[in-house]
């Protein structure tokens, strides 16, 4: 009875005090560490393997559980992510933003020597924001709701799932204006580590059951699974990936949770359907053209 009671108390604050932790680690570790990406690849990294040993330890759903297809879909994801997509973003979405800053002309040099923890804040926020509404958009436009539907066919959630998308999508929700700033390098590292993860914990099949002031700010599984929801009409709340404090302040906030996870009759889609989804109906529309004709 005691090691449940324990077992609750040590569940209910991992999140907070693992974004408390990531904070202190960029804060206060040497420079040499915090001004390097590999040390927020590797540190992604360990901390997403955590997550993935926690859901071992206090599963939320039993039909979430990870399985050998699940995995090795997922790696595949993740290992496009940190190579496909962190490369389009290097040489195709930052310059365009660091080009616009030169010719506006925007100059911050005073922000790279305000306090860590506000300069870290304020990307979190700057990033998110920007989030919000491009995920708002692929809800809300078609031709932008096919390249993030597949990240909505998923079956099941686990630590690893925010991964899962088509490649043009993740492409457009990796960009963002921070770079229009000029924040302190360990600053940037880590607000990308303190979002990477909390959209981590919010994907993952663990029962945590977080303090209330957590969940105000930041998004949990349970406001994150009922985006997840099996029909369309209910994945149109709670689009923030780490701040849902963003969704209260702009009115699309939903409380509750969902266990049943995907779309179109649960259907799974394989990585070569989830390449292909946004041009099935273009050339479905094509061959009916042809057909008719
Ligand atoms: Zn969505
Ligand atoms: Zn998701």
């Amino acid at each position: 009875m005691a090691e449940q009671g324990v077992k609750q108390v040590v569940f209910r604050y991992i999140q907070p005090a693992t974004v408390l932790a990531i904070v202190l680690f960029w804060g206060l570790a040497p420079e040499r560490l915090t001004t390097s990406a590999w040390t927020l690849l590797i540190a992604v990294g360990l901390c997403k393997l955590a997550i993935l040993s926690l859901e071992q330890v206090n599963e939320r759903h039993a039909a979430w559980r990870m399985t050998r297809t699940e995995l090795l879909t997922d790696l595949f994801y993740v290992a496009m992510v940190y190579t496909l997509i962190r490369y389009a973003r290097i040489h195709w979405g930052d310059p365009p933003v660091e080009a616009a800053k030169h010719a506006i002309g925007i100059s911050t040099p005073w922000l790279e020597h305000a306090p860590f923890v506000l300069q870290v804040a304020l990307v979190l926020f700057l990033f998110e924001f920007g989030q919000y509404w491009m995920h708002r958009a692929m809800h809300n436009w078609t031709p932008l709701w096919l390249v993030h539907a597949p990240h909505h066919y998923v079956t099941q959630l686990n630590a690893l799932k925010g991964a899962v998308g088509n490649p043009i999508e993740l492409f457009l929700i990796s960009l963002g204006i921070v770079a229009l700033f000029d924040f302190s390098l360990p600053a940037l590292f880590c607000a990308a580590h303190v979002g990477t993860i909390v959209a981590a914990f919010a994907h993952a099949n663990v029962r945590f059951d977080p303090p209330r002031w957590y969940s105000y700010v930041f998004t949990t599984i349970e406001h994150h699974s009922l985006h997840h929801s099996v029909d369309y009409e209910s994945t149109r709340c709670n689009y923030a990936n780490a701040l849902i404090v963003v969704d209260r302040m702009c009115g699309t906030f939903h409380a509750g949770e969902a266990v049943e996870v995907g779309q179109d009759g649960r259907r799974r889609l394989s990585i070569l359907d989830v390449m292909a989804f946004p041009f099935v109906p273009l050339v479905a529309r094509f061959r009916n053209g042809r057909t008719a004709g």
